[in-house]
C-alpha cells in the first residue's frame, strides 16, 4: 500500500470512528422517562419491572418488561431505547408500564 493511500485509508477509518461516537452520543443524550411524572405515573411506570405495584396491577408479572414488549424499539442488549408510550424520552430495558403488550 503507497503512502498516500495508506493516508486516505487511516482518514476514512478516523472518520467513520467519529460518526460512530456521534452517534453513540446522541442516543445518550435522549432523557431518560421520570417515573414520577404524570403520565409515566398515570401508567404505572416503573424502571425496575420487580418494583411495580402488585395490589394495582395484579395481573403483572416479573417476566414482562420493556425489553420484550412490542412497544420498544431499543436494541436488544442495550439498558435503555425508545418506547412508542413516550416519545422522546428513553424507558428502562428492565421497566414496565401498564401498556405492556408482548413482542411477538
Ligand atoms: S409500553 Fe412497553 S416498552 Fe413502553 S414503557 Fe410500557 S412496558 Fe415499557
Amino acid at each position: 500500500m503507497k503512502n498516500s493511500t495508506r493516508r486516505v485509508f487511516m482518514l476514512q477509518v478516523a472518520a467513520g470512528s467519529s460518526l460512530i461516537a456521534v452517534g453513540a452520543a446522541q442516543a445518550q443524550t435522549v432523557p431518560m422517562v421520570n417515573e414520577k411524572d404524570a403520565q409515566p405515573m398515570a401508567m404505572g411506570y416503573a424502571a425496575d419491572t420487580t418494583k411495580v405495584d402488585a395490589k394495582k396491577f395484579p395481573k403483572h408479572t416479573a417476566a414482562q418488561k420493556c425489553a420484550n414488549c412490542a412497544l420498544y424499539s431499543g436494541k436488544a442488549d442495550a439498558a435503555s431505547g425508545p418506547c412508542g408510550i413516550f416519545p422522546g424520552k428513553a424507558v428502562s430495558s428492565n421497566g414496565w408500564c401498564s401498556a405492556y403488550s408482548k413482542k411477538a
